[in-house]
């Protein structure tokens, strides 16, 4: 007879290891059961996130804006760093290490959280059954009284770009290139293919960025947009909007793409494809037909603001369900649901959820767009302070960029804040505290901030709500 559980969790990603973690905490039986296997048969923790997402995109991201710094700017500060090149096998092989140490950590704070981990694949075959077929097959049903499915996300495959090994990847395949290619191709301008068309950029190729949207990153607020683009442009990104792919086709070691915009039939020749269109839930055969949990036609398993399904003992996190696919937005649900689970009262500001693009200058939001606002009949007021008038962006050699404050115009509250700069992606929270606290832009402008400091663009924005901010003369005079 297999163990009987309080809950078990299927998936160890960010939403479930940490949703199992939090529920050993909080004094339950808990288990977790993960199917990723390394290729020397052990189990792999941290899904998506640790494996083949936020982490190992970090680490591109970071060496390659190393390098481009090392290339091109340490001259201005006085560092003669001779001829700088990328050996791009080291900088894979410091990636795996961070992957394996990262991963192996999760494997640790399972076990010192008293966690069972179980390798295979889950299976919800009743309302407090979970079955698990294992590596070699063989199948053991378990008991609980509660089950938190974390299947997470696999990325979307468009039938024009049939993926080829090596050739026309993935965001997967993408961060396993050993070599820079010279013509890369990038399909989606969303935060994954902009991230990863970055890091390619930088390390020399020379990157097209085809869109079929008009508009360029919609999510974002408009003037945070547009400077973005601007930026990401002058870096050497060809992002081509309204251009729609509609087939390739692969020739010797290269990819024809044939693509439609405005002027019609395109083609365009590369020497590696990277598809990035989206995500979508990796829930296909991880509920047993009949237990009654309801899913959508995309795949999505339906759940309530707490993260109940339609059967009461069930609940599902992170990227299998509605929501922005956000690493730390499926942590918070995993926290969430195991406190509901242990008796307790627990409930998530989705309205408080912050974004970060890790490109240079990095790109962060919380909250409204000044667009969203208006569009909701909401009267703002908003502030904007640019790097380029802080000292300490001058000293970091960071100037480009601003940070932008939406608020009410009525009661002054904190809608929104928007910043396109280094570091936006520390600084955004911020924001997430600011809406988190219903502060006002006021608060924020009341605030003492540390000099100098990247930050003081959020104080100065803040004040420039009012017209009042100092280091720049403002547009509009307040008494
Ligand atoms: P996942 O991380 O996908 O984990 C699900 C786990 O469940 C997997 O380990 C899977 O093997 C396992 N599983 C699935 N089905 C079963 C089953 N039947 N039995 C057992 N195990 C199963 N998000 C951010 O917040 N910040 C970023 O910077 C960021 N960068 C990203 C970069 C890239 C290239 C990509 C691809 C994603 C990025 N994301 C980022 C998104 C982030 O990785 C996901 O939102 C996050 O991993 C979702 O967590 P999850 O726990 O819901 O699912
Ligand atoms: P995201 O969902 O944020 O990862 O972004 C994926 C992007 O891919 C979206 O902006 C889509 O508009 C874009 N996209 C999807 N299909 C195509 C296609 N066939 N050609 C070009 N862009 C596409």
């Amino acid at each position: 007879m297999a163990d009987k559980f309080d809950v078990i969790v299927i998936g160890a990603g960010p939403g479930g290891y940490v949703s199992a973690i939090r529920a050993a905490q909080m004094g339950l039986k808990a288990a977790v059961v993960e199917k990723w296997i390394s290729e020397d048969g052990k189990p792999v923790f941290g899904g998506t996130c640790l494996n083949v997402g936020c982490i190992p995109s970090k680490a591109l991201l970071e060496a390659s804006h190393k390098f481009v710094e090392a290339k091109h700017d340490f001259d201005d500060m006085g560092i003669q760093a001779g001829d700088v090149s990328m050996d791009v096998k080291k900088m894979m092989a410091r990636k795996d290490t961070i992957v394996k140490n990262l991963t192996g950590g999760v494997a640790g704070l399972l076990k010192g959280n008293g966690v069972t981990a179980i390798q295979g694949t889950g299976k919800v075959v009743s309302s407090k059954q979970v079955e698990v077929t294992d590596q070699d097959g063989k199948t053991t049903t378990y008991d609980a009284d509660n089950i938190v499915v974390a299947a997470g996300s696999v990325p979307v495959e468009i039938p024009p770009t049939p993926l080829k090994e090596g050739l026309v990847v993935d965001s997967t395949g993408a961060l396993e290139f050993q070599e820079t290619p010279k013509r890369l191709g990038v399909i989606g301008a969303g935060i994954i293919g902009l991230e990863l068309g970055s890091v390619w950029s930088r390390l020399g190729s020379e990157v097209t960025v085809l869109e079929a949207m008009d508009d360029f990153l919609p999510m974002v607020d408009g003037a945070i947009a547009k400077e973005t683009q601007k930026l990401l442009k002058k870096q050497g990104l060809d992002i081509r909007l309204g251009a729609r792919v509609t087939g390739s086709e692969v020739k010797g070691e290269e990819v024809v793409v044939k693509y439609t915009d405005a002027k019609g039939e395109q083609e365009m020749t590369f020497d590696k494809l990277i598809v990035c269109v989206g995500r979508k839930p990796y829930t296909q055969g991880v509920i047993a037909d009949g237990v009654g949990i309801e899913t959508d036609e995309r795949g999505f398993i339906h759940v309530d603001d707490q993260c109940r399904t339609s059967v009461p003992s069930v609940y599902a996190i992170g990227d299998c369900v509605r929501g922005p696919m956000l690493a730390h937005k499926a942590s918070e649900e995993g926290v969430m649901v195991a406190d509901i689970i242990a008796g307790h009262k627990a409930e998530m500001n989705y309205d408080a959820i912050p974004n970060v693009i890790y490109t240079f200058p990095e790109v962060a939001w919380v909250g409204l767009t000044e667009q969203e606002a208006k569009s909701k009949g909401i009267e703002v007021k908003t502030g904007s302070f640019p790097f380029a008038a802080s000292g300490r962006a001058m000293a970091n050699n960071a100037t480009e960029g601003q940070a932008k404050i939406i608020a009410d115009a009525e009661t002054d509250r904190v809608l929104g804040m928007h910043i396109v700069g280094q570091h936006a992606g520390e600084m955004v929270a911020q924001g997430v505290i600011a809406l988190e606290f219903g502060s006002s832009a006021e608060d924020l402008a009341l605030t003492c901030y540390a000099h100098p400091t990247m930050s003081e663009a959020v104080h100065e924005a803040a004040l420039a709500v009012e017209g009042h901010a100092i280091h720049m003369v403002n547009r509009k005079k307040k008494k």
